[in-house]
């Protein structure tokens, strides 16, 4: 009941895991295959109801930091939740995740909330549970990241774990509501 608690989220990640996939899924519930990618950063807020209480996310999806690494801080200052995203389908970029979260351990506020992410879970052929293409076993399995070392790393991290498709939508709601229920109460 009442005004919705506001909480700042940024999404971090190498370029082309799909932060912005992530974030348009779970605001607009659409996927566009190739959309152009970000500029700079863009601002996106939705609401989120758990048991308690309504949520309001307002949510930074970064881009560029790859390069211009310097900018990261000014979003995630002052964020109550992080989602760094990594592509189960790229190994290199798991290891790029794993230095965001140490940076936002070290330099954002101590109580953020911080999930990793899995993302393009669609492309695991090994892992079809709760997708909807399961027609599609012939294909290739692209997953290179096993789900068990990424979980492993997130429990000794002490971070949210999922594993996504911004494309077929699987878990997006789910990590989002995740991220809500974990946001402390004032
Ligand atoms: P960002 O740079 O991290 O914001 O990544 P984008 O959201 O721009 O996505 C990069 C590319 O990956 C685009 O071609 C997307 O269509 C694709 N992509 C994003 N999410 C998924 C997913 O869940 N599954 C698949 N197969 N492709 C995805
Ligand atoms: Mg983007």
């Amino acid at each position: 009941t009442g005004k919705p608690k506001q909480v700042k989220l940024v999404l971090l990640g190498e370029s082309a895991v799909g932060k912005s996939s992530l974030v348009l899924r779970f605001v607009n519930r659409d996927y566009v295959e190739n959309r152009e990618p970000t500029i700079g950063a863009a601002f996106l807020t939705q609401k989120c109801a758990t048991d308690d209480r309504t949520i309001k996310f307002e949510i930074w999806d970064t881009a560029g930091q790859e390069r211009f690494h310097s900018l990261a801080p000014m979003y995630y200052r002052n964020s109550q939740a992080a989602i760094v995203v990594y592509d189960i389908t790229k190994a290199s970029t798991l290891d790029k995740a794993k230095s965001w979260v140490k940076e936002l351990q070290r330099q954002a506020n101590t109580d953020i909330v911080i999930a990793l992410v899995g993302n393009k879970l669609d492309l695991a052929k090994d892992d079809v549970e709760g997708q909807e293409e399961q027609g599609e076993s012939t294909e290739e399995n692209e997953r290179q990241v096993p789900k068990e070392d990424a979980q492993a790393y997130a429990d000794e991290a002490g971070l949210l774990f999922f594993e996504t498709s911004a494309k077929s939508a699987y878990n997006v709601d789910t990590l989002f509501a995740a991220i809500a229920k974990k946001i402390p109460l004032e």
